[in-house]
């Protein structure tokens, strides 16, 4: 089972991840950034991710720090 870790810090918000993601287990979280926008949040409940880091390569604003295969 894979996993992804983002840094929120980094995260700018433009959903690019949520539709890469071929499993679609990231989505908008509660919580804001500054600019009051959604931030993203990985939800894998079933644990379906498969590490192919197609949404770190995506992400514009290198957030998805860290992914791991399983
Ligand atoms: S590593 Fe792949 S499967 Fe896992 S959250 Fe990222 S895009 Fe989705
Ligand atoms: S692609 Fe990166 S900057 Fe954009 S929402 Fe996802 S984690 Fe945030």
């Amino acid at each position: 089972m894979g996993r992804i870790v983002i840094d929120e810090t980094k995260c700018k918000a433009c959903y690019l991840c949520i539709e890469e993601c071929p499993k679609k287990l990231i989505k908008k979280s509660s919580k804001t950034n500054k600019l009051g926008d959604h931030l993203v949040e990985f939800d894998d409940p079933d644990n379906q991710c498969i590490g192919c880091a197609m949404c770190a390569t995506r992400c514009p604003d290198m957030a998805i720090t860290e992914v791991y295969r399983g």
